[in-house]
């Protein structure tokens, strides 16, 4: 039996091994606590695995190098949260099956803790993990998403195929607060090793302190979110939308922490149509996330979770210029070159780019949508395919076609050519 051979156990001890996907924090983790008050040990583990790099599989593009340091520094600032704490954050390259099992059988772990995650591979790799080892207790909660499956007023299947209902059937029900953080954490096994990873220097900084931040500096520090349902849709600037999705994405804040804040400043400062958008948009999130839940791999699909096969075919050349901002339209170049160089694009200017790519170039959108998962440091598997699937016109859009005019946008949003001026000044 692979018990046997273990370094470490003596036999009452019990070790848990706690696995770090898209919830890089220690506050608001109940998986992660749950886990803790169970074992006499702790071991914590972040896997980099190149294949959840991409889950469509479609795009060529490597992972931008901003993703990625945001990544390194979200894995490096937990790390040294941990060791506050007498712990450590073990990063291992490699494949997660093997990588674990092999922590499984020479520490002899009893119990696994791991957040829940809608996403097709996320569900598939605990699955196949639970399945490879049947002696292993699992803890595993739904941390995800503002609500658990059993909050919701009607079972998956029944989610509704559009926003809309889903919204009004959700949006009075009562959201648990985040859990708090462990003061302390199960000692480690062995000692600590040095330090292996630093801090890496980018124009964003990644981690749970950098999360809370900003949502404190969007909110109580600068009172932005007062105007957010006025400011929301411009193309450029830091100060005119949260950016917590930066954040949000590999899990450095939780959706609760970040709904009962806005709770928080509504009762301290008032609540207004701006407050209350904020929460919107996070319902947003949340659609989409049991939207993936219900629909899986449908998410991926050319003909979507409508199953209507859009008109449209894939060109390499035409994909290209679209990836490096040369099209014909400069609205849309813009916007591509802001994402290339800053591994982030507002709303609106998504809206655009995902419109242009379907209805002018009519090209097959899930190259659009594998695009953006290698460049958006804020990319989430739910919110990212949904979208596209909602402008391709295959998904929960209840209307068929939206399509942006494209001149249209442009005046509206940057009627005096800033954000085209800043974009395109390599052009000229
Ligand atoms: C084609 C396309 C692809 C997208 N891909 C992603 C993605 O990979 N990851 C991602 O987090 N968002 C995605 N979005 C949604 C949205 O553009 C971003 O969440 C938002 O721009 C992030 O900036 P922010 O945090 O300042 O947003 P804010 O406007 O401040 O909104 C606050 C939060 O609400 C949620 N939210 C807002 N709008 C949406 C929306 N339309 N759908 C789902 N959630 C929303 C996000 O969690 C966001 O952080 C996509 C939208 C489109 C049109």
């Amino acid at each position: 039996m692979r018990l046997l051979h273990n370094e470490f156990m003596t036999a009452t001890k019990t070790t848990g091994l706690y696995w770090f996907r898209h919830d890089l924090r220690l506050a608001d983790n109940p998986s992660l606590n749950q886990l803790c008050s169970k074992v006499d040990r702790l071991i914590c583990v972040y896997i980099k695995d190149q294949h959840e790099a991409n889950q469509s599989q479609l795009c060529r593009a490597s992972v931008s190098q901003l993703k990625k340091i945001f990544e390194q520094q979200s894995v490096t600032v937990l790390d040294e949260s941990l060791r506050q704490k007498n712990q450590y954050l073990l990063c291992v390259d490699g494949p997660v099956q093997e990588t674990l099992l092999a922590l499984v059988e020479r520490y002899a772990v009893t119990h696994i803790g791991a957040e829940f995650h809608p996403g097709v591979y996320e569900q598939n790799t605990l699955k196949s993990l639970k399945d490879a080892c049947p002696q292993v207790q699992f803890t595993v909660s739904q941390e995800h998403t503002l609500f658990s499956i059993n909050d919701l007023p009607f079972d998956l299947e029944e989610l509704p195929e559009t926003f809309t209902p889903f919204r009004k059937k959700v949006e009075t029900i009562l959201i648990n607060p985040p859990a708090d953080e462990l003061l302390q954490l199960p000692s480690s096994i062995g000692v600590l090793p040095e330090v292996q990873q630093k801090l890496t220097s980018g124009p964003l900084q990644g981690g749970e302190k950098s999360a809370h931040q900003q949502l404190n500096y969007y909110l109580f520090e600068s009172d932005l979110i007062k105007q957010y349902k006025q400011t929301r849709n411009a193309l450029d600037d830091w100060h005119n939308s949260s950016k917590v999705s930066l954040w949000l994405a590999n899990g450095c804040i939780s959706v609760k922490t970040i709904y009962q804040t806005i709770k928080q400043y509504e009762a301290e400062r008032g609540a207004n149509e701006s407050t209350y958008w904020l929460f919107f948009e996070l319902l947003w999130r949340e659609y989409f996330q049991w939207y993936l839940s219900k629909h899986q791999n449908k998410l991926f699909h050319f003909s979507g979770v409508k199953q209507v096969a859009p008109l449209t075919r894939f060109n390499q050349q035409e994909f290209t210029r679209w990836c490096e901002g040369m099209t014909k339209y400069p609205i849309v170049n813009a916007c591509m070159r802001q994402l290339n160089q800053t591994g982030y694009m507002s709303n609106r200017g998504r809206q655009l780019v995902a419109s242009c790519l379907v209805h002018e170039l009519n090209l097959d959108w899930r190259y659009g949508a594998a695009y953006f998962e290698q460049q958006l440091i804020d990319y989430d598997v739910a919110s990212n395919w949904g979208n596209w699937q909602y402008l391709a016109g295959v998904g929960a859009d209840p209307r068929a076609h939206r399509r942006f005019d494209l001149d249209k946008q442009t005046a509206t949003y940057d009627p005096d050519q800033t954000f085209r001026t800043k974009w395109l000044k390599s052009d000229e």
